[in-house]
């Protein structure tokens, strides 16, 4: 969405006031055309011919965005066995998916070998028990390069304390492993986390993954997860990703060459695809004018955006009713009977009752983590594509609330006489 003259616009020329006057609000909308600016500004950041971008469906998991990503050339990334499936739903070949679980169940593993995709491991019981089970599937292996990086605790998932990935000092367990079983390993993993700003994390990271490389022969692929960070404020800086891509391409053939075989160069961003495609737009239900603050409540909450609650992020938020005038100081928070709070001190065009705000960077993370506490519908789901807008998910109604719920039938009977 960007500011056109004195009016917010979408892809085509579509207004926040159209989209939300058709589809009401609160609505996420997602432009196309920016996936696909991102995608190919990874893609060619990259000068390899074995290049595979593997968007990581959890940022933003509508079917409708998955076949966009198919249609660009992406790969697919996934963490859960419902992800896989809706993958497949999109129409991805299982080659082009792979399945990155932590702490799942050798059961729901197995799901993953009977639907053909491609298998990462990252437990060193979980390998044993799959290689005893399936030596002949050819799987990947995530490496923890123990490198401190990340936004913030919970995003960041490479330190030497992290659930995630094989630390590189048990190198000599897997091979132990692998060889008892006779296991092929065709790919060698490493994502250490979200929010990732200093190439040379990446390039170290990058190094280690190399060297253990070179001991496996069977690889056909490497993969370096993700974590480019995008910008969520002015003065944000995002990923060098032309630097990046230079840089680890250069290093990326010597490996191989030294390897003796080219392998495929992978990477699995979620946000830096769809962060920036994606805006929130809300109505603002009441200002409220205490001694200190001046607060815009809006129709949504932490039931429709957790970012700024979860990880104290923060999301630009402006006014798409009121572009001119004077501004003033805003506190936007929701109508969660909770603390949620968007954003504090925000200098916003004055606000009234009705108007329409939209949050940026609402493309990854936002819709996915989206519940329905206080028992609120989720919003519906818009997608811009080629400069028209189509509704690719409606907006919960009652029924929907209800639909898993069960009437425990006693409950219905008429209390025994006391
Ligand atoms: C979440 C995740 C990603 C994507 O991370 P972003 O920061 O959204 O790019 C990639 N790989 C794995 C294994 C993940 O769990």
């Amino acid at each position: 969405m960007q500011l056109v003259g004195n009016r917010y616009e979408f892809e085509g020329g579509i207004t926040p006031q159209q989209l939300v006057e058709k589809y009401d609000c609160p609505l996420y909308v997602y432009e196309c055309s920016v996936i696909k600016n991102q995608f190919l500004r990874m893609r060619n950041a990259f000068s390899l011919e074995k290049l595979k971008i593997n968007y990581a469906c959890k940022a933003l998991n509508n079917v409708n965005i998955l076949k966009y990503m198919k249609q660009l050339g992406a790969g697919l990334d996934t963490v859960s066995i419902q992800e896989v499936r809706l993958g497949l739903l999109a129409g991805f070949d299982p080659s082009e998916i792979i399945y990155t679980p932590n702490c799942v169940s050798l059961e729901e593993i197995s799901l993953a070998v009977k639907y053909g995709v491609r298998i990462n491991i990252d437990n060193l019981s979980i390998l044993e028990q799959f290689g005893h089970e399936y030596p002949d599937y050819p799987v990947c292996i995530r490496i923890n390069p123990h490198i401190m990086a990340g936004g913030n605790s919970k995003i960041s998932v490479g330190h030497i304390d992290s659930k995630f990935g094989i630390s590189f000092h048990q190198t000599p367990h897997i091979h132990r492993i692998v060889k008892a079983n006779n296991m092929k390993i065709e790919g060698i993993h490493m994502h250490t986390g979200s929010d990732i700003l200093d190439i040379d994390v990446f390039l170290q990271g990058a190094e280690i993954l190399f060297q253990i490389a070179k001991e496996f022969r069977d690889l056909e692929y490497m993969d370096f997860g993700s974590g480019f960070k995008v910008p969520y404020k002015e003065e944000d800086i995002e990923t060098d990703i032309e630097e990046l891509g230079e840089k680890i391409t250069a290093r990326f053939r010597d490996f191989c060459t030294e390897y003796g075989r080219e392998l495929t160069l992978m990477f699995e961003p979620g946000k830096f695809l769809v962060s920036q495609a994606g805006t929130f737009l809300v109505r603002v239900n009441v200002i409220k004018q205490t001694t200190s603050t001046v607060f815009a409540g809006v129709d949504s909450g932490l039931n429709h955006l957790i970012r700024p609650m979860l990880y104290d992020a923060y999301h630009k938020i402006v006014n798409v009713s009121k572009t001119e005038g004077r501004s003033r100081i805003y506190t936007v928070v929701g109508y969660i009977c909770e603390t949620d709070t968007f954003g504090v001190n925000r200098k916003l065009t004055e606000i009234s009752e009705g108007d329409i705000l939209a949050f940026y960077n609402a493309g990854a993370y936002c819709m996915t983590m989206a519940s329905n506490y206080n028992s609120r519908y989720r919003p519906a789901e818009v997608m811009i594509y080629e400069g028209k807008d189509y509704l690719i998910r409606r907006r919960e109604n009652f029924d929907d609330l209800l639909q898993t719920q069960v009437l425990c039938p006693v409950l219905d009977e008429v209390p025994a006489e006391h």
